[in-house]
This record gives C-alpha cells, sequence and structure tokens, in this order.
C-alpha cells in the first residue's frame, strides 16, 4: 500500500471513528412509570454506567423494589447497572439488609414484554454490578420481571375474552381509587352452589412480583386443555386474583411491612385494606356454601432461598385432619415441583413465635375462620436463582395447578374413608 492510501484510509477510520462517537446518544434514565422505582445517583456517559438506588418509601414497605427506563442506547453496547442498596431502611428507620434488593441476576427487557435474565452481577460491599449489551435503543431494568396493574388488567381481560367460562371481575377499588382486577373460572349457565372453589391469590407484598408469574403459570394452566385442567374444572369454581396490593405495586413501592401494617397483616374483624376486606367476604360464603377447599396465597422469600417451599399451619391451628389434608396437598405438589425449581422439603409454619399479628395473616386466618378440610397456604417461590424468571415461574404455577388438581380427585369435603 502506498503512503498517500495509508494515509487516507486512515483518515477515513479516524473520521468514522469521531462520527461514531459523536452520535451516541446521552442514556437518560427514568422511572416515572406504573412500577418504576429508582433514584439516579450518577450516569457517566463516556463509560455507559449507571448508578441508581431504590426509592421506595418505607412508609409504603421495604424499599427492596427497583425498575427503571434507559434511552439513548446505541443497539449493541455495553452497559453497566450498579444498585446502590446501602441505605435501604425500614419504616422504624431500622437498616434493612442490602440483600433484598440485589438479585444475583437481575431483570432486564427491551420491550416490557419478555424479561431475560443478566448474567451474575458483581457484588462489592452493599452494591452490586450487572453488565448488559441490549440490541435496542431503550432498555429497562427491574429487580425481577415485572407485573403490574396493567399486566394484571390484560391477563383477566384476555381470558375472559378467549373462554367462554372464564369471567372477569373487579374485587374491589383500593383506598387510592385503583381497580383490583380478578377472574373467575366456573361453567356458564346456573349456579351450582354444590361446586368446590379455589382461590388463588398473589402480591399481598407488592414487590414480590414472581409470585404474580406463578399466579399467571397456574391461571393459564387452569383454562387450558390440559386433561388435569379439564377435569379441575369439572368440579371446581377457580377464583383468581392477580395483585392485591395493586396501590404499591402501581407506585414502586415494597408493601411489605407498611404503615400501619400490611395486607398479609390485615386478616381481622376490621381490615383496612378494601383487597383484604373483599377477599375475605368471598371466601366467608364460599365456605358458608360449603364450597371453599382451597386458599393459595403467592409470595417470594428471603434472598437465600433456592427453592419454592409452602407455610403451612401452625400447630396451634392445626388438627389431625386439617394435617392429613395438608400433607396429601404437598406430597402431590412434591411429585409435581421437579424441576426446574424443586419443591424443598421443609415446611416451615407462622405461627405466634412469627410474628406477634400472626393470626392477622391470610392463610391463618383462612385455617381458623373456615371448615376444617379447608387448606389455607402459602406458597414461597425463590426469586434468587437462574430460574427464577418467567419461565421458571410460570412453570412452578402450572405445577402448582397439577398438584391441587390431582388433591382435587377426592372431595375433600367428605369425611376421609376407612382403611
Ligand atoms: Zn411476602
Amino acid at each position: 500500500m502506498t503512503r498517500l492510501y495509508s494515509f487516507i484510509l486512515l483518515w477515513v477510520l479516524s473520521m468514522f471513528l469521531i462520527g461514531s462517537e459523536a452520535s451516541a446518544e446521552d442514556l437518560v434514565v427514568s422511572s416515572d412509570f406504573p412500577g418504576g422505582s429508582a433514584e439516579v445517583i450518577q450516569v457517566d456517559q463516556k463509560q455507559r454506567t449507571i448508578l441508581i438506588r431504590p426509592a421506595g418509601d418505607p412508609q409504603f414497605g421495604w424499599p427492596c423494589w427497583w425498575y427503571f427506563q434507559v434511552t439513548g442506547v446505541t443497539p449493541g453496547e455495553e452497559l453497566t447497572v450498579t444498585v446502590d442498596a446501602s441505605q435501604l431502611k425500614q419504616a422504624n428507620g431500622q437498616k434493612l439488609s442490602a440483600s433484598w434488593a440485589l438479585p444475583e441476576q437481575a431483570a432486564f427487557s427491551t420491550d416490557q414484554r419478555r424479561w431475560a435474565q443478566t448474567r451474575p452481577g458483581k457484588k462489592q460491599g452493599e452494591n452490586c454490578e450487572w453488565k448488559v449489551k441490549p440490541d435496542a435503543k431503550v432498555v429497562w431494568f427491574a429487580w425481577g420481571p415485572p407485573f403490574v396493574p396493567t399486566d394484571a388488567e390484560q391477563l383477566v381481560k384476555r381470558l375472559s375474552q378467549k373462554h367462554a367460562n372464564v369471567t372477569e371481575f373487579e374485587l374491589c377499588k383500593t383506598r387510592a381509587g385503583r381497580r383490583v382486577p380478578a377472574l373467575v373460572v366456573s361453567p356458564v349457565g346456573e349456579k351450582d352452589n354444590s361446586r368446590l372453589a379455589v382461590w388463588v391469590q398473589a402480591r399481598q407484598h407488592a414487590w414480590e412480583s414472581g409470585g404474580s408469574w406463578v399466579g399467571r403459570g397456574f391461571i393459564e394452566w387452569a383454562v387450558s386443555d390440559h386433561p388435569q385442567a379439564v377435569a379441575l374444572r369439572e368440579k371446581a369454581d377457580i377464583y383468581y386474583i392477580p395483585i392485591m396490593d395493586i396501590d404499591n405495586v402501581a407506585t414502586g413501592n415494597g408493601g411489605k411491612n407498611q404503615v400501619p401494617h400490611d395486607h398479609n397483616r390485615d386478616w381481622s374483624e376490621h381490615p383496612r385494606w378494601n383487597a383484604v376486606q373483599a377477599a375475605m367476604k368471598s371466601l366467608k360464603q364460599l365456605d358458608q356454601q360449603n364450597r371453599l377447599v382451597m386458599f393459595m396465597d403467592l409470595h417470594n422469600p428471603g434472598p437465600n432461598s433456592k427453592q419454592p417451599y409452602f407455610y403451612i399451619a401452625p400447630p396451634e391451628l392445626n388438627t389431625e385432619r386439617r394435617k392429613a389434608l395438608q400433607d396429601a396437598f404437598i406430597a402431590v405438589c412434591r411429585e409435581e415441583m421437579r424441576e426446574p425449581l424443586k419443591l424443598d422439603r421443609s415446611t416451615p409454619s407462622t405461627g405466634p413465635k412469627y410474628d406477634k399479628r400472626w393470626k392477622e395473616i391470610s392463610s391463618n386466618w383462612v385455617r381458623s375462620a373456615t371448615r376444617e378440610h379447608v387448606i389455607g397456604i402459602t406458597l414461597e417461590t425463590c426469586w434468587n436463582t437462574p430460574h427464577s424468571n418467567t419461565n421458571g415461574y410460570m412453570t412452578v404455577g402450572q405445577q402448582l395447578g397439577l398438584g391441587i388438581a390431582r388433591y382435587l380427585q377426592q372431595d375433600p369435603r367428605q369425611s376421609p374413608k376407612q382403611k
């Protein structure tokens, strides 16, 4: 190559590089949308790094949730996202452990619909840093796959439009006036007051978005053509509430331990939260009709859990028969929940030592306020594993459906057969 040619080549190359540098847009971080939560600490436009803190107000629950949008991304470039969780506080001013806000793998999406997991992040003290090369100009990052009020609304609408036996309804309006969407699966035509009733709800704790994904997996399975789902629908009506604490999900707050108490410490004679009040009323009515057989409350547990598990009845609320039914249910769930998330053998309970408001926990209220054969139970699905993504969660939901269907092959209202 001649000297002139190399010179021209170098010149063209450098112009190209300068040009591409100039065309890199500024990264802009925003959380001003439903479910969003981030306090932007620093955006380095040269290094393409973003540093945020979760922005939830501790009065509205543990501020472990975060979710934000980044615009100005050059498709294919590497972004570094760091979450500083060193300042997390509870409503009483006490520190909240950073680990609640720092999943090993965060969630990201380029369309707010399909959510992928990042590669494992690098923890440094109470910070964690994740690197992502999104192939789009806009990308969203979150603690876990978000599931916000519009997702709940669209899900119940879509299923009710697609299936004649699915009816959407409004459980209630919240204290802030938001709709709490719900649905019931029940055969078209005359009401039959001898049918069983199953109740599945998620998100009494707003930040635990995985619960809603487990719930979605369950309900999509329950209305499907799977023979066990068909068999379940032949005998049982299915009530489903995708998000109980709509207000805190909408505002990006954590919900857990909010002031004066959260949804899952509210199942008392005078519930504060409208969704709890409405759920209690319906459950009471179903039980009076001797139809209720299953109450399922979906949650995400602490950061160190690596397997899903059930919270079972504490000894104070257990009887021989209740225990036998609960054992039978967990046994079939254990057979179904093997892959990718295996049901843990450990079954803790929420008795007086767990919380001073233990009686106001939903499943404990169900255990004490309804008939002995009603299973009231909490499923905690781990959020800090390589399978704690939308697919993994929804698979747990399907498997839960299979467990419920198999358990209800025998009507638990009839007294147990002598062996
Ligand atoms: Zn919870």
